[in-house]
């Protein structure tokens, strides 16, 4: 006699079902569960536990086979991938390598992913800055995409609502094109950084350098030590995942907290090949999962679907969620799923050398950099191209030891180091412009090993962006210039997009159903109980670094989700 389980499809229903767990999803299944709904999570990777998981992260730098740097045969391997400056020896288990999941590049896209419970959250630097009505408003101004549905004033409570759990250090600057959030003790700069701030002051009107606002407890509050999170030591090595969970990542914080509610089940090893769409009911019933391992074909059903798999995977997962009523991808009607994708162009950056402030030398790390908010075409269009560019700002002062001969000199030199000159750096944060050409679909013939269609990447720069690459070199060479830095070299990489790993857009959200596919609750428009809330829903990109306004999109979602089921109208 067969051994049938009857109650299978009971155990496969939840309240909610949530795919990814990283920084969205993890926010995402935390608002769930404590709002009381049982959520189930689907992760295809394997799972990481908060400091169980983190085999490097007590581990000396002689403790490393290579000393921290990848080896030849790793980086032939892995061409891609060996171009984040974070995949090195003591991380590189976090990272996707080039040949498990591949993709087609149409043309050049450095794809920088991370499968595993916690997604990049475990891997990213942490810049978490507020947008503002600038960039919100930036597309009925300036023309271009369509306009987001909401306005600052909206998202500006969900921005301290994250802020105040996640754990943000920064300064109230009082600017109006960065809005300040709810900070804890800032991180300080250093006496050039601070210097060059105030030339930056003295020379021009409405720019700024102050420090960057990290994602880092430096002063824990009840609610972080409930997390059971601490004060961070300033270590430097956060990719490597923090025994003190000192910086935010889902698996520090996010995940447990939902776990305690005990409305929370993880799946990891779930690939989630597509949204199932209940034709009768007009709307979506569960989601389909093949096992990572077994390759066993499962379905769990929900009445509210959050899709979390990071920008462009929750494109993949829309465009393969095929049906009668949505022939070209679940809520699809408009044909623009998938297009309009942008990224943020980090190509160029520029060093220089600063003769000054010889008493003072830098001593340990500090996790975070100094950063210089957008100041082109801000109040008015004042340039050849299209809205502008952040920039990060770091100035050190290192030192040096000659390590050469025996003994007693070598002793002597190893007590005795050099110090060298302050250097001085910056990297550009450009916004790029949604474009229809721009986009990216699924592949006809290759598939996956779990048989999902290939992402197939049509992602490159344009005109604006090589206008605006080349202003942010000349202005950041005039405003070294003009604080006094020599020695200054500037460089454009030409690198491909990606490598900013800030993908946004595809599923972007937008008033009228026509030319968006999500309104400003996140939700599908032709599919009520779907919800996009990662960088996959971004109409336009601003030059802030995104998940910040992932984490507050999501919450603010699940809370208008939640509302509307009590409502019955989902
Ligand atoms: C080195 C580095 C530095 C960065 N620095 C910053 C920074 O300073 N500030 C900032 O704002 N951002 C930064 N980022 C980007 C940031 O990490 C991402 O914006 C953020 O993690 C996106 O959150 P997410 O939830 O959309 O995706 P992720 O965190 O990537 O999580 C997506 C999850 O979905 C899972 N998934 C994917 N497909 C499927 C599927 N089919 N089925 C089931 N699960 C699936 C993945 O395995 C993953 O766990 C950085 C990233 C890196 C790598
Ligand atoms: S710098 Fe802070 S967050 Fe990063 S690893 Fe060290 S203690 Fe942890």
């Amino acid at each position: 006699m067969a051994n049938l389980n009857i109650d299978s499809k009971e155990q496969r229903t939840f309240d909610a079902i949530v795919i990814g767990s990283g920084i969205s999803g993890g926010w995402s299944a935390k608002e769930l569960t404590e709002r009381g709904l049982k959520t189930l999570i689907l992760e295809r990777g394997r799972d990481v536990k908060h400091n169980i998981d983190y085999p490097t992260t007590n581990m000396m730098p002689w403790e490393f086979k290579h000393r921290g740097d990848l080896t030849d045969q790793e980086k032939k391997d892995n061409p891609v991938i060996s171009r984040c400056y974070a995949f090195r020896e003591d991380a590189k288990h976090f990272f996707v390598k080039d040949k498990e999941h591949p993709y087609v590049q149409d043309k050049p896209f450095d794809w920088i992913r991370g499968y595993q419970v916690g997604g990049k959250s475990l891997l990213w630097a942490r810049q978490t800055q507020r947008w503002s009505d600038f960039d919100f408003e930036g597309p009925a101004r300036d023309g271009f995409a369509v306009d987001w549905p909401i306005r600052y004033k909206e998202i500006a409570p969900w921005y301290s609502h994250v802020e105040k759990f996640a754990g943000i250090s920064g300064n109230k600057d009082g600017l109006a094109e960065l809005p300040d959030g709810e900070f804890l003790p800032a991180m300080e700069m250093t006496c050039v950084e601070k210097y060059f701030s105030e030339e930056v002051k003295k020379n021009y009107k409405n720019r700024h350098v102050i420090i960057g606002r990290a994602a880092h407890i430096t002063d824990p509050q009840p609610i972080h030590i409930q997390q059971g999170r601490a004060q961070c030591q300033q270590r430097s090595l956060c990719q490597r995942g923090c025994p003190f969970g000192g910086y935010f990542s889902s698996n520090s914080s996010t995940l447990p907290w939902a776990a305690k509610t005990g409305n929370l089940t993880l799946r990891p090893f779930s690939v989630v090949h597509s949204i199932i769409y209940d034709e009768a009911k007009g709307k979506a019933s569960g989601v389909k999962v093949i096992d990572a391992n077994t390759k066993e074909e499962v379905e769990y059903y929900a009445p509210i679907i959050f899709i979390n798999a990071a920008a462009l995977n929750t494109n993949l997962i829309l465009l393969n969620s095929i049906s009668n009523r949505f022939p070209n991808g679940l809520g699809n009607d408009n044909g623009l799923l998938g297009k309009y994708v942008a990224f943020h162009n980090y190509r160029a950056r520029i060093s220089g050398e600063y003769d000054g402030f010889k008493d003072f030398k830098t001593e340990g790390r500090r996790p975070n950099g100094g950063y210089i908010p957008r100041f082109r075409n801000v109040q008015k269009q004042e340039t050849d191209f299209l809205r502008g560019y952040a920039a990060g700002f770091s100035a050190g002062r290192g030192s040096h030891s000659d390590t050469d001969g025996f003994g007693t000199t070598l002793k002597e030199n190893l007590l005795h180091p050099e110090l060298g000159s302050w250097y001085v750096g910056s990297h550009m944060m450009g916004e790029t412009i949604p474009k229809e050409t721009n986009f990216v679909a699924l592949d006809k013939t290759l598939k996956d090993e779990w048989g999902i269609p290939q992402l197939k990447i049509n992602v490159g720069y344009d005109d604006n962006d090589e206008k605006m690459t080349a202003d942010y070199i000349q202005q950041m060479t005039e405003m070294f210039e003009k604080a006094g830095f020599t020695n200054i070299q500037s460089n454009d990489s030409k690198a491909a997009p990606g490598l900013d790993i800030h993908e946004m857009g595809g599923v972007r959200m937008g008033n009228d159903p026509k030319t968006s596919l999500l309104n400003k609750w996140n939700q599908l428009h032709a599919c009520k109980n779907v919800f996009v809330t990662d960088g996959a829903s971004m109409t336009s990109t601003s030059t802030q670094n995104p998940s910040l306004t992932y984490m507050a999109f999501s919450a603010r979602a699940v809370d208008y989700a939640v509302s509307q089921s009590k409502k019955k109208e989902l």
